[in-house]
């Protein structure tokens, strides 16, 4: 299977709509990292834990027996193709289901199972033959609250005596009603809604509360303040759980006002390097020549999925048609108006082709934005290609960006290959500026020899 993400960085040139220059929202990076995921993001790092009470137990499992979960749930996880639990799961779940419950602010990286370990402590915490709102979970949008929807729904498969309700926009309860779902997913606007003006949840009886992407809700207007609201309306002893990737001040004040004595657990992400890459670079003294260098190394057989990064979507459009009149298949994601169409795109054109071993999806490219793919890790990539290097305001090399493009964590573990387009004397300085930051040697190609690259 061959796949190519073309990326477009689109901050250099002044030609382009205003529009499609604009930031996504971190939420919605969040969500497309998690609609592109397809699979646990594994590290060998350890897990950081900090107790605030000494007297909480707190010991780790390596595998989902010992945890000793209802069997409809152990199925359920079976279902899902988890066989031991990860790391962070190692250290969290025991926690998040013993006895008096405890509190936890736990962080890591997209990807590392924190979802996974919320939904089996929520699943666990309810009384099925109870029917009203047991277990609360808050997120920041309605997209990503339909995610760990989707999570419980599979999770929980076999566990046919809970039922889920979404507290979420477009979601109404007619005046009056009172909600007989166990579980409740939702943006805190909603849930707040629906515990004080509709009343047909009582906070009160919520056992569980789970706070997820904490740092996003921090990082929009009214989310933090309503999470607070909903918090003063839980029972004290409500089991306050927090997931955040990122961690710093903002979100660890916030963590504090909502839970007391928690077990704070971290997973720190894996350095990138460029110590397992073979950098090269490319002279081209035209796009023409950029195309069929790309061109050859595309048809190189050995190489599996690639990302090409452009500075303008104008250059990735226009390589994008060329491709395809060559008789590529190519997914434009970058003119998509709206987060639910991108993810279509990237379901429909990227991640079933990956998991197709088809010769029929053997030339797709996808073309997508840089904003779009900005943190969202492909592990099957082994090719990047810099259309365009990466260059700051200031018109210097940007090396963050580079290292962040062609850099691979110890989980990548195989070798990987980068490819430099060099189309005159101020690329071929930036590409200076990048070899002598990290000290390591960028090596020339020659165009007429790029089958050498294989
Ligand atoms: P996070 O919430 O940290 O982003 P998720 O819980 O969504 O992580 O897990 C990331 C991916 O790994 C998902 O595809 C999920 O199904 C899978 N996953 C989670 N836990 C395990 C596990 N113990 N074993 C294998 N895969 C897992």
């Amino acid at each position: 299977v061959k796949n190519v993400i073309i990326d477009c960085n689109k901050t250099t040139e002044q030609n382009e709509n205003p529009e499609e220059t604009k930031n996504i929202s971190i939420a919605d990076t969040a969500l497309l990292q998690k609609v592109i995921r397809t699979g646990l993001v594994t590290s060998k790092n350890d897990v950081e834990v900090q107790r605030k009470d000494p007297n909480s137990p707190l010991y780790s499992v390596k595998s989902f027996e010992a945890l000793h979960l209802k069997p409809n749930i152990l199925k359920g996880v079976y279902s899902m193709g988890y066989n031991a639990p990860s790391k962070i799961q190692e250290t969290a779940l025991p926690a998040l289901l013993a006895d008096p419950p405890q509190n936890m602010i736990a962080q890591s990286q997209s990807g590392t199972g924190k979802t996974a370990a919320f939904v089996i402590a929520m699943l666990s915490r309810v009384e099925p033959s109870h029917k009203y709102p047991q277990v609360i979970c808050l997120s920041p949008t309605l997209e990503l609250a339909l995610q760990i929807g989707q999570v419980i729904e599979k999770i929980g498969r076999f566990c046919t005596d809970i039922h889920i309700r979404y507290a979420v926009t477009g979601e109404n309860i007619p005046r009056g009603m009172k909600l007989t779902e166990q579980v409740i997913i939702g943006t805190p606007g909603k849930v707040f809604d629906w515990a004080t003006k509709f009343r047909c949840l009582d906070l009160s009886k919520i056992r569980v509360c789970v706070l997820d992407e904490a740092d996003i809700m921090i990082d929009t207007q009214g989310l933090q303040d309503q999470s607070i609201r909903i918090h003063n309306l839980l029972p004290r002893r409500c089991q306050m759980m927090l997931f955040s990737v990122t961690y710093n001040k903002d979100v660890m004040q916030f963590a504090e006002c909502l839970i007391t004595n928690p077990n704070i657990i971290r997973l720190k992400r894996e350095e990138e390097s460029l110590g397992n890459i073979r950098q090269y670079y490319v002279n081209c003294s035209s796009q023409e020549i950029k195309y069929k260098a790309i061109a050859i190394i595309y048809s190189s057989a050995s190489i599996g999925q690639a990302i090409i990064f452009f500075h303008t979507r104008k250059k990735a459009t226009w390589l994008a048609e060329k491709l395809t009149h060559d008789g590529h298949g190519v997914g434009l994601l970058s003119g998509e108006p709206n987060v639910d169409q991108r993810i279509t795109v990237l379901e429909r054109r990227f991640r079933r082709d990956l998991s197709e071993d088809s010769e029929r999806f053997r030339n797709r490219v996808l073309i997508t934005t840089n904003v779009a793919a900005r943190g969202i890790d492909i592990e099957q990539v082994s090719l990047v290609v810099n259309f365009d290097l990466p260059v700051g305001v200031d018109g210097n090399a940007d090396c963050e960006t580079y290292l962040h493009r062609i850099g691979r964590t110890g989980r990548f573990g195989r070798n990987g290959l980068a490819i430099n387009m060099v189309d005159g004397p101020k690329a071929y300085n930036t590409l200076k500026q990048i070899e002598n930051h990290f000290d390591r040697k960028i090596i020339r190609l020659d165009t007429d020899n790029l089958e050498e690259v294989e």
